[in-house]
């Protein structure tokens, strides 16, 4: 079945298709849909499913003027990272995240420097704790969804301790203390099992295997 994933990030789309194998999971770009939606939820919840509807309201007059013929539900996620000693900032923000102060600094700051951001507004707060979020929706209609809603836990690094070359965003400066190493430095495919993202993935997977 298809599965359409309210997402324009590839590497989501990537971690996706592990997640659902036999099911084809297919971005909104792919079938020439521009989706950008604003995310103006206030939980990672509400933004999942404002995505989500976002998505099957566009699909829907899609398949009334029969732009397309693809049926299959929609799937969104929400995730963001949480620091303890910062309230759980920045959260629902985390991909937009430009520092304490952002409003004075550029939209669009690199992954590298996002982090180095964190870290340097994090200081050398003792609490290091942080925990990865993510809220997973699948979509049938208006008003059918399942969703799931589960966390990574850890610790960020220090200043300039970010380390690995895997994952995207945050990944680098994400120290799995069970593992003595980064989000960045686990293969792929562990990643998939241990994550936020992978843990809600699994939770609607086998729902949609009971199904
Ligand atoms: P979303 O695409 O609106 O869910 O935004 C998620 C943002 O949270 C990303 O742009 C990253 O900054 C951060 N994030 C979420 N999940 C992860 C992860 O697995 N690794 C690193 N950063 C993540």
């Amino acid at each position: 079945m298809t599965i359409w994933f309210a997402s324009g990030n590839p590497h989501k789309k990537q971690e996706a298709s592990a997640l659902f194998p036999g099911h084809r999971v297919t971005l909104p770009v792919e079938a020439g849909i521009a989706f950008d939606p604003e995310e103006t939820g206030s939980t990672f919840l509400e933004n999942a499913l404002l995505k989500a509807r976002a998505l099957y309201r566009r699909l829907a007059d899609l398949r009334r003027t029969g732009e397309t013929d693809r049926d299959g539900p929609v799937l969104a996620d929400d995730s963001g990272l949480c620091v303890d000693a910062l309230g759980g900032r920045p959260g629902i923000y985390s991909a937009r995240y430009a520092g304490r102060d952002g409003a004075g600094l550029p939209a669009t700051l690199t992954a590298p420097e996002r982090n180095a951001l964190l870290l340097e507004e994090l200081g050398d707060n003792p609490d290091r704790n942080a925990r990865f979020v993510c809220a997973m929706v699948l979509l049938w209609d208006e008003n059918r969804f399942v969703a799931a809603q589960e966390t990574l836990e850890g610790e960020l690094v220090r200043p300039g301790e970010g380390r690995g070359s895997g994952g995207f965003g945050y990944d680098p400066i994400f120290y799995l203390p069970g593992r003595g190493i980064t989000v960045a430095e686990l293969p792929e495919g562990e990643k998939n099992r241990i994550s936020h993202r992978g843990k809600a993935a699994v939770i609607i997977a086998k729902y949609l295997e009971g199904i």
